[in-house]
């Protein structure tokens, strides 16, 4: 009985196989063509993660003025053997000519190290991983004394450190389009580096994540999250049906649309003091119509795509007219809007407003580098 069902399954599986005579693959012919491929991803990683950093460095110098988080960093970023085993590391190996134990250079924001040295020592202390470049660095800011293997030959290097916003910038292969801020870094997937074809585009979407986390958005979420969660408990208690988790999700909702629409606007101010070209960029949220229609009429978390390439547009049209006027680049906030023309040119100010406007400018005057903080109170 056994053997007939067998024979059956069998049957029915033969009835569906193919029907042409396709090229048979050696196992050996396979395993190269595995390494090769291999290798490929390892080219195009290294080319993602050098235009990222350069990219990225580019927008967070010319906006530490903006970020309550500085750092002063050499701008150097490296690969190392241990980070890769297997197949992956015969790869690296040749790739990116990892032929000795010491990290390898994959971008630098400065002149004196270049892509492809090994960092060899650390203020004269010897390096064997990136970790080591970190720790060895002298504490504060000042420049750090390298030696690097350029060539065959070891050279040593004086590298500035510069200040900037210290937010981390990760690239993780992963083929979906897509970019976020966890508050502390901002993370790119390899299929948004593709997607974000110009870097003027790619400036966008960065100037935006860094925006979430210059905005504090990513802990206002949680707090409206937690007051949501708080809220569904007080009720819960009164009806006695367990609401924490359902008003938690609406909280975390609240004002998702609304922070969004506000990093599009000041991470455009960001890709505009870098000097990224600003002029086509709503054009992203063409693109991004394209990719997702679903977005072209109904935002969720997000607004629609459309409602954010009109917004931009009028946001190019702001940056463009400061320019003109030589004003400085920031965004207008809505307390005080003491440097938005609009504004003060067509409404009468309250004496609140404008005791509210004078606090705002003295704090300015106190915390330039932060004007965000100024808003708070
Ligand atoms: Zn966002």
């Amino acid at each position: 009985m056994r053997r007939f069902w067998l024979l059956g399954v069998t049957l029915a599986f033969a009835a569906c196989a193919p029907t042409t005579n396709t090229p048979t693959v050696s196992v050996a012919d396979r395993d190269l063509e595995q390494q090769k491929q291999f290798e490929l991803v390892l080219e195009d990683n290294r080319r993602h993660t050098e235009r990222a950093h350069r990219i990225y460095t580019r927008i967070a110098r010319a906006n530490v003025d903006s970020c309550p988080n500085v750092r002063a960093l050499m701008g150097v970023h490296t690969t190392e053997k241990q980070s890769f085993k297997g197949n992956e590391l015969i790869a690296a190996i040749k790739v990116y000519n990892l032929i000795v134990d010491h990290p390898m250079v994959f971008y630098s924001a400065a002149d004196a190290v270049q892509i492809g040295d090994f960092v060899t020592k650390v203020e004269g202390k010897p390096v064997s991983c990136a970790a080591d470049i970190a720790k060895f660095a002298p504490a504060g800011e000042g420049p750090v004394n390298m030696t690097v293997l350029r060539s065959g030959k070891e050279i040593d290097v004086v590298v500035p450190r510069v200040r900037q916003c210290g937010y981390g910038l990760k690239v993780v292969n992963q083929s979906m389009v897509n970019a976020f801020a966890t508050g502390a870094d901002i993370i790119f997937t390899t299929g948004m580096m593709q997607y974000a074809s110009t870097d003027d585009e790619l400036a966008l979407v960065m100037g935006h994540e860094m925006a979430h986390n210059v905005e504090d958005h990513v802990d206002k979420q949680k707090g409206n999250q937690f007051a949501g969660m708080l809220l569904g408990a007080v009720i819960g208690g009164a009806t006695g049906i367990d609401m924490t988790s359902t008003f938690g999700r609406m909280g975390a909702m609240a004002f998702s649309q609304e922070f969004e629409a506000e990093a599009d606007y000041v991470g455009m101010y960001y890709a505009a003091k870098a000097g990224f070209g600003i002029k086509d960029a709503p054009k992203f949220w063409r693109k991004m119509a394209v990719q997702n229609p679903n977005a072209i009429a109904h935002g969720t978390t997000h607004p629609d795509t459309a409602s954010r390439f009109l917004a931009l547009e009028k946001t190019v049209e702001e940056i463009e007219g400061k320019r003109a006027a030589g004003k400085p680049l920031l965004p207008e906030r809505k307390i005080g809007q003491v440097s938005n023309p609009q504004a003060a040119g067509t409404e009468e100010q309250t004496p609140e407003q404008e005791a509210r406007n004078r606090r705002r400018a003295d704090c300015l005057a106190a915390y330039s580098a932060t004007p965000r903080r100024c808003d708070q109170y």
